[in-house]
């Protein structure tokens, strides 16, 4: 399954919300990381792994970096 998970994950979520807005059938909420001082986004179960929140993020590339 390929969502947002994987970037929060990582540690490379920045909390842009574009990745809120990009996920049409509302899965996914923002929420406060004390830890972090800025809004991760939480996935809901019915997340489909459609993965366009993840091609959305600006901090995919980082990922992609990571993997190489
Ligand atoms: S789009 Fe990426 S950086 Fe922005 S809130 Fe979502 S996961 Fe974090
Ligand atoms: S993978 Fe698709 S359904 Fe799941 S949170 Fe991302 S945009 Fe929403």
């Amino acid at each position: 399954m390929k969502n947002v998970g994987i970037i929060v994950n990582e540690g490379i979520c920045d909390g842009c919300c574009e990745c809120l807005r990009a996920c049409t059938s509302n899965n996914i909420s923002m929420v406060y990381s004390f830890e972090l001082g800025h809004p991760i986004p939480c996935v809901a179960h019915d997340c489909s792994g459609c993965g366009e929140c993840v091609r959305v993020c600006e901090n995919r590339e980082v990922l992609k970096a990571q993997s190489m």
